[in-house]
């Protein structure tokens, strides 16, 4: 496969590139151009095809099973933390003195708890994403999964994922330009554009209204507006439930609360599950309406997804401290299960003033080749690299420091494929990250679902720090299990 990529001739790389882009067009894996894009097609309400790789990466079979076999792990360790209240104020305390969005998001937390939560189930959609890491002489099958983090809050590409592994099926059944040898199975396609869609129709049905509606909050001017389409498509024709679509300013606008059961309102339309495509950066609050229309959401009897707590639970000081020795066994009482997470962690590391911390921070200053350093935000390109964390240390004050964390680089291996950004091919060297899906929904009492919700493989240039689609690093790619 890798090699392929490498000798494909200017022809077969032109019937790739047709074959794929009608594909795309087909079938909505699709995106809408850049607001400055002044081409013809964006003028007329057109869009451009999905940034998608052209080949499916190797990935290690044990490796993806590994990951699958966890996710229910990680989505009840979600649930559970987000129920205990002390852990979660210890974390957010010490970082709302030195972060101003984690306060604003963790004073939204106080408040709903204070005026008493309303609505006691909780809908978790996460992705899990890891990097697979090979020791030195070790073979491809026999990598790990290391996490790089945990979301709970606007996962997305669940959809495009799905559609990428249905593109690579068809190139593969049609052009002729693979390794004979792939057997379907080979292949998996995510489940991921349906999965989301079940979790909300879950939600819709526990909480009993057959004419309320799902609303998907979500930001003006969504770019990534067609993995979302999709999600409302599937909600309808699986499940007949209707999606609508409001931004948190529209929220403020538009919503209100019954008096008496706090059943949210969007005009006369009652809201069954408040469904977050937004929210989650600091971008998506621009005044005070945006919070506004969050507060009164939070408030609501609507079930969250995510709810705060769940949202809170997402940030990388908890992974962090979840890593610590004993952390995570506070959570996870199954020493078995415990020890498969914990497989799953790489190198974490505090910056706050306890001896741990203070040693990270002595050893970053004299080599922080290895290192991310990352602070509490979600979205893409927030991370400092390579010898910037030593310049970006030297400036914090000890107490600053806090709001980030260390963590190891993780390394993958390098393959190389071919990329169709914008129409246009290209060859590069790559590595992947890989995205577990996980679709949880509890009543406030019991467990009503825990699954696995499919899978996302978003691939980058070696060059890129950063993995983001949305943010313009990567693109959308499916697997080859190997
Ligand atoms: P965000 O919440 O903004 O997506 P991430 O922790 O996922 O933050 O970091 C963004 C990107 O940075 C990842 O997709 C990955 O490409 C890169 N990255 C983050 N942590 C690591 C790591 N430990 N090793 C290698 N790359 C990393
Ligand atoms: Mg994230
Ligand atoms: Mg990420």
């Amino acid at each position: 496969m890798s090699d392929l990529a490498s000798t494909l001739t200017e022809d077969q790389l032109q019937i790739l590139k047709d074959t794929a882009l009608d594909f795309a067009l087909s079938h909505g894996l699709v995106v809408r151009p850049p607001a400055n894009d002044t081409n013809s097609a964006a003028t007329f309400g057109g869009v451009i095809n999905a940034p998608v790789s052209i080949f499916p990466t190797p990935f290690p079979i044990n490796a993806f099973n590994d990951a699958v076999k966890i996710q229910p792990l990680y989505n009840q360790l979600v649930h559970d933390i987000a129920q205990d209240d002390a852990f979660l104020k210890e974390i957010m305390e010490s970082l709302s003195t030195v972060d101003d969005f984690v306060k604003r998001l963790y004073d939204l937390y106080i408040t709903v708890k204070q005026e008493g939560i309303a609505q006691p189930a909780s809908l978790g959609i996460h992705r899990s994403d890891y990097i697979i890491h090979l020791n030195p002489g070790q073979d491809f099958s026999e990598a790990k999964i290391k996490q790089v983090e945990l979301n709970t809050i606007s996962v997305s590409f669940g959809s495009l994922s799905s559609l990428t592994g249905d593109l690579h099926k068809y190139l593969h059944a049609t052009t002729g330009y693979f390794t004979d040898k792939i057997d379907d199975s080979a292949l998996p396609v995510s489940e991921s554009i349906t999965s989301i869609a079940s979790g909300l129709a879950s939600a819709h049905q526990l909480y009993g209204s057959k004419t309320a509606k799902v609303m998907m909050v979500v930001q003006p001017g969504e770019r990534n507006a067609f993995d979302q389409r999709w999600i409302e498509y599937n909600l309808l024709k699986n499940h007949g439930v209707v999606l609508i679509r409001k931004t948190l300013a529209e929220i403020a606008d538009q919503g209100r609360l019954d008096p008496k059961t706090k059943a949210l309102y969007i005009g006369d339309q009652e809201i069954s599950v408040a469904y977050y495509r937004s929210a989650y950066a600091t971008t998506d609050y621009p005044t005070e309406k945006e919070w506004d229309g969050r507060l009164l959401a939070e408030r609501s009897l609507a079930i969250k997804c995510p709810t705060i707590a769940y949202q809170l639970v997402g940030a990388k000081k908890v992974q962090q401290v979840l890593a610590t020795p004993g952390q995570l066994e506070r959570f996870v009482k199954d020493p078995e299960a415990a020890a498969q997470l914990r497989a799953s962690f790489t190198g974490l590391y505090p910056l706050d003033s306890s001896p741990e911390g203070m040693a990270a921070y002595e050893a970053a200053l004299v080599n922080s080749d290895e290192l991310v350093m990352k602070p509490q935000r979600e979205g893409g390109g927030n991370n400092i690299y390579g010898k910037d964390i030593q310049t970006e240390l030297r400036k914090l004050s000890a107490e600053q420091r806090n709001a980030y964390i260390l963590m190891d680089i993780i390394r993958p291996p390098i393959t190389k494929n071919v990329l169709l950004r914008k129409g246009e091919l290209q060859r590069a060297d790559v590595v992947s990250e890989l995205g577990i899906y996980g679709i949880y929904l509890h009543d406030g009492r019991k467990e009503i679902r825990n699954d696995n919700g499919g899978h996302l493989l978003r691939t980058k240039g070696v060059e890129s720090n950063e993995g983001g689609v949305a943010a313009g690093f990567a693109v959308i790619d499916s697997l080859l299990l190997v």
